[in-house]
């Protein structure tokens, strides 16, 4: 019995006296170190594992990250990619992060010592670059700024919306239940393919809360359809609310087809509501831009308070939108020619050929626009080792292929990108 291994069994104690394992206490918390002690300890009293390795085995269970979230090479070429978390901040706005990480005078005036508004440099930021809109509100997100809108606008009245605009976001949210979630009622009008501008005129009236227009993002029709322009909405005499869901702040001349903040507000647009983190480029965030009075009655509003953002996000907001053109929008604007070096190389390096494909605004981003470019084709079977591996590569699988695209891969991560080919090739 004396020579029971399980006996040589390390205690907890011991190995937390252990200055590697004090060292991991202090950078991943006592409670993982403790968690990772107990799984190698159970393992060897399974017999699983000799009592010797117990430490080695609990240090290498240690998260290699004090956040589980990996970082992965985005090798899909789908530049707004909702999985792998949309857009991917700029290195000013990565910057700015870390500055606002611990007290920032965020919410106070350092020459006076008083209270401030709130993020305020990140709201100048919008507006200088939007100078139509009258004044600036910050959310959660783009849902947020869309229900905020409709409930301090009309709850217990009617938002009119166009049958051809019903969207559903995506992950089984649909528009239609959203605004119905806020109090207000739906008024819909026209059909699925067409709707006039006599459809919402007739509608509008006393119980009209606001008209609201929004951009279907996510896909597109083609035949016989009609919709009715912001232009003509705003002469309709109720407030009109623009969902241009990317975020483009102004025309961007890559995709014509997207609406933008600045050209639906000089046509009347009451207020626009869009999401920081598609084609904006930015944080996780719900812009909107318009009517100083009507962007005033929804900061005033409860619901303004449960959905305000934090200094993280105001930061990061402030140095997308105030800095240099964020990777969404560099990566959209890349042509193959721009990415044809980078992809050559590599495929040269590993002797395997590459092929012209389409590469994706995505994120529920101008459906259907191919933007063109180039990948490195492999065997299909190659993309479940690219993902398992280090770092991460996420590629695309079609026609039977694995497609490794660059376009929204960062230049300086080509060499990690080539040594990741490398390994889940051999
Ligand atoms: C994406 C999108 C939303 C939702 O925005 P989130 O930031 O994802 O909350 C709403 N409306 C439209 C038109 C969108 O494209």
């Amino acid at each position: 019995m004396s020579d029971d291994p399980r006996r040589r069994i390390p205690r907890t104690d011991t190995l937390l006296a252990d200055p590697r394992f004090a060292a991991a206490a202090e950078r991943h918390g006592r409670d993982r170190v403790r968690a990772a002690i107990t799984t190698a300890q159970e393992a060897a009293r399974s017999g699983e594992i000799a009592p010797e390795d117990v430490a080695g085995q609990a240090l290498s269970r240690m998260p290699a990250a004090p956040s589980s979230l990996r970082r992965v090479i985005n090798a899909t070429g789908v530049v707004v990619h909702t999985n792998l978390g949309r857009a991917p901040l700029s290195e000013a706005a990565v910057e700015a992060v870390a500055a606002a990480a611990g007290y920032t005078d965020v919410e106070f005036d350092l020459a006076t010592g008083a209270r401030a508004r709130r993020g305020a440099a990140a709201l100048d930021a919008l507006l200088e670059r939007v100078p139509e809109a009258g004044s600036a509100l910050v959310v959660n997100n783009g849902a947020a700024a869309l229900v905020l809108a409709t409930t301090a606008l009309a709850q217990g009245k009617e938002v009119v919306v166009s049958r051809g605009e019903l969207i559903e976001i995506g992950d089984g949210f649909r528009l239609p239940e959203l605004i119905a979630s806020t109090g207000a009622r739906l008024r819909e009008v026209g059909t699925t393919n067409r709707t006039h501008l006599r459809d919402y005129a007739e509608a509008v009236g006393p119980d009209t809360g606001c008209i609201l227009k929004a951009h279907p993002s996510n896909f597109a029709m083609t035949g016989f359809t009609s919709g009715v322009g912001v232009d003509e909405l705003s002469t309709l005499g109720a407030p009109v609310v623009a969902d241009i869901g990317s975020g483009l702040l102004a025309p961007e001349p890559t995709l014509p087809a997207e609406p933008d903040a600045r050209t639906w507000l000089r046509e009347g647009a009451s207020i626009v509501t869009a999401s920081g983190d598609k084609l904006l480029g930015g944080p996780q965030a719900g812009i909107v831009l318009g009517d100083a009075a009507i962007v005033e009655r929804l900061r005033r509003h409860p619901l303004a308070r449960a959905l305000r953002v934090d200094k993280l996000t105001l930061a990061a907001l402030e140095a997308t939108v105030a800095g240099p053109t964020p990777p969404v929008l560099r990566a959209i604007r890349a042509t193959a020619n721009d990415v044809a070096h980078r992809t050559r190389r590599i495929a040269e390096a590993l002797g395997t050929d590459v092929v012209e494909v389409d590469g994706r605004v995505g994120g529920g981003g101008a459906p259907g626009i191919p933007l063109s470019g180039m990948a490195i084709a492999l065997p299909a079977a190659v993309a479940e080792r690219l993902r398992l591996g280090t770092p991460p590569v996420v590629a695309r699988v079609a026609d039977g292929r694995c497609l490794v695209d660059l376009r929204c891969v960062p230049e300086p991560d080509d060499d990690a990108l080539l040594d990741a080919l490398r390994a889940a090739l051999g």
